[in-house]
């Protein structure tokens, strides 16, 4: 096996508006338009819908006015599931190191099969055309020396591109993007970083650190330099499955209305996303967990393309695997409704996924000014209006 150290043989493969794409792929209708995955809110949306601005996490009340004739379809997890599942086998296919990021994203090292395979970027050129005749979906691949200038490189050729940063010419590439790329620039301190003229990679590392960490803080001053110098820092994803956070709700044995295990989900849902929010974490697998009248008890889990720490996001998947278990719960009687968010990093971490920041904003302040709250009065102190009249516990 030829190891090629120091070359360009880290593809990250990212499937384009995931959700999106697979319906638009599905229903011939939809193709070319504004498609939004989500009900109550975005979970994913086409490019024609992001070109509006639509973007994942988005509220009901945002995506009408930004895009009033975006047809909006319930989410298909199955489908989802069916074609992530295709798409991983064409990764495992192309080679036996592949490191899964989310459900339609994952490293792959290419570095040992240039005498079998080729080139990299011959390999990724592959990997995409496969991807869309065998599955019928556009990927988006980047291809550089590490993990995070690999995945850069894929944000930067988004959608159905592909792009190759050789490493001589990574610093060439970096420093004309903007600082609020890097993981752990939130948009407050990008804000802040461009009422000083600070918008790009190369503007931040022509300052001197000191400078920079006066700014920002000095741990982000020294990740900006080392990510503009080309030296990576932190994990971009994969490693080893962090902890969850969760909690439960048992309901006795009378029986109860739909309406009323939805305010049960509710109320669990908003406690452990409060907590996961806390712990400044963000989390990419919901996991529900349900057990009957008869003490059999089932576990129904959907993971994210990205993490979040957004409650509406992690309620309308709760939703929807809480829907896919009705006809259960009907048969057997719901004795116990639990709820966990699984795969929680460090919310720093991970800023670098979350593609999603700007249509967050909204219910990320009423999120905080909630949470603040709580912090403050006690954790009864402010529950979802929905909740209004139900007792907890
Ligand atoms: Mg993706």
């Amino acid at each position: 096996l030829e190891v090629w150290v120091g070359e360009s043989n880290i593809l990250h493969a990212d499937l384009d508006a995931f959700y999106a794409s697979v319906e638009q792929r599905d229903e011939p209708r939809l193709r070319g338009r504004p498609v939004v995955v989500g009900g109550g809110v975005v979970l994913a949306a086409s490019y024609e819908a992001k070109a509006f601005g639509v973007r994942a996490a988005m509220g009901a009340a945002a995506l009408r006015r930004l895009c009033p004739h975006a047809v909006v379809v319930p989410p298909r997890f199955a489908a989802y599931t069916a074609a992530s599942r295709a798409v991983f086998e064409i990764f495992a296919d192309t080679t036996p190191l592949v490191e899964n990021v989310s459900i339609d994203e994952a490293f792959l090292d290419v570095g040992g099969l240039r005498r079998l395979a080729g080139r990299p970027e011959a390999i990724g050129a592959r990997l995409r055309a496969r991807v869309r005749q065998e599955v019928g979906l556009p990927i988006t691949v980047g291809i550089a020396r590490t993990r995070f200038l690999a995945k850069v490189a894929g944000r930067v050729a988004k959608p159905d591109g592909l792009l190759l940063v050789a490493p001589d010419r990574e610093r060439e590439f970096l420093e004309p993007l903007p600082v609020a790329l890097l993981w752990g620039i939130g948009e407050a301190t990008a804000s802040r970083l461009a009422a000083r003229g600070i918008t790009t990679l190369g503007d931040a590392a022509a300052l001197p650190v000191e400078v920079l960490a006066a700014m920002v803080g000095a741990p982000t001053a020294r990740r900006l330099r080392a990510v503009a110098e080309g030296r990576e820092i932190g994990r971009t994803g994969g490693g080893p499955r962090r902890r969850s956070i969760g909690s439960q709700n048992a309901l006795g044995r009378r029986p109860r209305d739909a309406a009323q295990i939805d305010a049960i989900l509710l109320a669990v849902v908003d406690r452990v996303m409060h907590r996961v929010r806390e712990a400044r974490c963000v989390g990419r697998t919901v996991v529900l967990r349900l057990r009957f009248d008869d003490y059999a008890a089932v576990t129904r889990s959907h993971s994210l393309p990205m993490a979040t720490a957004h409650t509406a996001t992690v309620l309308a998947v709760a939703r929807a695997l809480l829907a896919a278990a009705r006809p259960i719960i009907e048969q057997r009687g719901l004795t116990l409704l639990g709820l966990a968010l699984a795969d929680v990093d460090g919310d720093t971490a991970v800023q670098l996924v979350l593609p999603w920041a700007a249509g967050a904003e909204t219910d990320g302040l009423v999120q905080d000014a909630s949470d603040a709250v709580r912090a403050r009065f006690g954790s009864d102190a402010l529950r979802p209006a929905t909740l209004l009249g139900h007792r907890r516990g």
